[in-house]
This record gives structure tokens, sequence and C-alpha cells, in this order.
């Protein structure tokens, strides 16, 4: 049964084959895109976006990269308050 040996064989060396481009190319990919901030949480710090025009209140949880958002308009004001308060 020699034929079997030589399937089995070249079915190892595809795998072997296949292993190998895959690993080749995980590395030439180099380092993934940058890791992200991860976003902190503020939850503790009651943190408020708050609209000076209408006064609507949003509250911030978790803080990314900063973007003040607009209300009627305008930049919302970042107001930050005593815990408890
Ligand atoms: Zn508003």
């Amino acid at each position: 049964m020699r034929t079997a040996l030589l399937v089995l064989s070249a079915v190892a060396m595809g795998i072997f084959i296949a292993w190998v481009g895959i690993t080749a190319l995980r590395a030439a990919s180099g380092p993934g895109p940058r890791p992200r901030t991860e976003p902190e949480d503020v939850e503790e710090l009651e943190v408020f976006l708050v609209c000076g025009e209408c006064g609507t209140e949003l509250r911030i949880t978790r803080l990314g990269e900063l973007q003040v958002p607009r209300h009627c308009g305008e930049p919302m004001r970042l107001e930050r308050r005593a815990p408890g308060g």
C-alpha cells in the first residue's frame, strides 16, 4: 500500500505549506491597527453635558475621545459635579 502512504504525505505536505504561508502572511502584515484608547469610565464622577440654550442635560458614563456635541446649534457645556449632590 505505497500509494496510500504517498497520498498521506502529499496531504501532510499541503497542510504544512498552507500553514507556513498563513504564518508568513501574518508576520508580513506587521502589527495590526493601533490599539484604540479605551473609553474612560467616569460614571462615578458625575459628568454632564449641559445645553445652555434649552437646559438639556446628558449624563456621561463613559468618556472616549472627547468631542463636545452640539445642541440647539451651540456646543454643549461639560460640567463635573460633586458625587452624591
Ligand atoms: Zn438645547
